[in-house]
């Protein structure tokens, strides 16, 4: 058994790593992956135990600082992505706030685009404001202004790319280079893409933040996060702080989330294949205003999203003609597709931003976002599209 411990291979293409990265199996020989539910570890001697605490000896201390579940998802996440390390965390935010905090402090700056999830938005121009660090919130589409928000103590820039409910397209590269050239460093939240659909870390990007929540586990089960980078930033900067702060990701979670790994491709190309019959179906709809969806011609940024993803994620944004309460007859008169603010889901899931995800952010904000009243974000699943479409069209016919 020993040598197929930590079987990870660089050469595997993604599918398979999906399936065989990070797999740690017992002296059983155990086709799945095992949950260790253990909070502690026990050492054979003091000095064993002196060794592990020092660093000198390989093996775990507690499952706050590691777990060996929450490692075979670490490892499996990392090989897809492309990327040296990863961290668990127990959602989204965790990895959001970990990945910034963990590297800033008082008199630092911070450049982000302005389109960004709820909470996202509540940690750069709320809570950090609050312990000395100045956030800068740019236009991320429009080069110049990220050009001229960077300067001498700028140390993060950060943003989402699609960005959400929006889906905006961020040049990953240009932003890259720009920061670089103050010596900030680039994180990525890369939800809307997923490890699949796009690698920032090959595009120039520092770090790369997932809420697995959401493709990753795909099946609306539980919550994750992960941060991804480089091995002596991991080691050296969010480690002191991931061990000491807590944001540990569960076992359980850790098994979900490799088990969802093993499927997330296959998932995420069959969205991808509905996402677009979706979004071209919605097009011709007579009640509605407008389509936004990486996919489509129309896109603003068609062409650099077909270089920067190798397709156009699972998430259409769409515009109905009229008012809220269109908007919201709408939503009421679906049969089949939820009304949830989650995504990535097996299950279609349809939102309406300004009213809940975004709700909380100013009126003037949202005009700036545009994310206006009759805007609605719809997470597609795996469904038969033609059921999707078909629940779609019932229900703006309604209206
Ligand atoms: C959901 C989401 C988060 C937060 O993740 P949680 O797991 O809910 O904490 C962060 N960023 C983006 C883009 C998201 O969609």
């Amino acid at each position: 058994m020993e040598d197929k411990k930590h079987n990870t291979h660089k050469e595997w293409g993604k599918s398979t790593k999906a399936v065989r990265s990070g797999l740690n199996r017992s002296q059983f020989g155990e086709t799945s992956e095992i949950i260790y539910t253990t909070s502690g570890y026990a050492y054979a001697t003091a000095e064993e135990a002196e060794a592990r605490f020092a660093g000198e000896s390989e093996g775990y201390v507690y499952s706050r600082f590691g777990n060996p579940s929450v490692r075979t998802f670490e490892e499996r996440l990392a090989s897809i992505e492309g990327a040296e390390d990863c961290r668990g965390t127990a959602t989204g935010m965790a990895a959001v706030f970990a990945s910034l905090m963990c590297q800033l402090k008082a008199g630092d700056h911070v450049v982000s685009s302005r389109a960004l999830f709820g909470s996202c938005e509540y940690i750069l121009s709320q809570l950090l404001p609050k312990y000395g660090i100045k956030t800068t919130l740019v236009d991320g589409c429009d080069i110049d202004q990220w050009k001229k928000a960077v300067q001498k103590n700028t140390r993060c820039v950060f943003f989402e790319s699609p960005s959400n409910p929006t889906l905006e397209i961020i040049d990953i590269a240009s932003v890259s280079e720009i920061a670089h050239q103050v010596g900030a460093r680039v994180v990525v939240d890369n939800v809307f893409s997923t490890p699949i659909l796009q690698n920032p870390l090959k595009l120039g990007a520092d770090i790369v933040v997932y809420s697995t929540t959401k493709h990753i586990d795909g099946q609306g089960r539980c919550l994750g996060g992960a941060i991804l980078g480089r091995s002596n930033w991991i080691k050296e900067e969010l480690v002191p702080f991931y061990r000491n702060t807590g944001p540990a990701m569960s076992p359980f979670n850790a098994w979900v989330m490799s088990k969802g790994l093993e499927t997330l491709e296959l998932r995420i190309s069959r969205m991808c294949e509905n996402a677009i019959k979706v979004a071209s179906a919605l097009e011709s709809s007579s009640n509605v205003a407008r389509v936004i969806y990486p996919g489509l011609k129309t896109h603003p940024q068609y062409d650099l999203s077909k270089q920067q993803m190798s397709s156009s994620g699972s998430i259409v944004t769409f515009e109905i003609k009229g008012s809220r309460e269109k908007a919201f007859k709408m939503l009421n008169a679906l049969e089949m597709i939820d009304i949830s603010n989650n995504l990535g889901d097996s299950k279609s899931l349809i939102t309406h931003p300004a009213t809940t995800t975004h709700q909380r952010i100013s009126q003037k904000e949202r005009d700036i976002l545009g994310i206006s009243e009759t805007m609605v974000r719809l997470s597609v699943g795996l469904e038969d599209p033609k059921d999707i479409i078909q629940d779609l069209k019932q229900a703006l016919k309604n209206i």
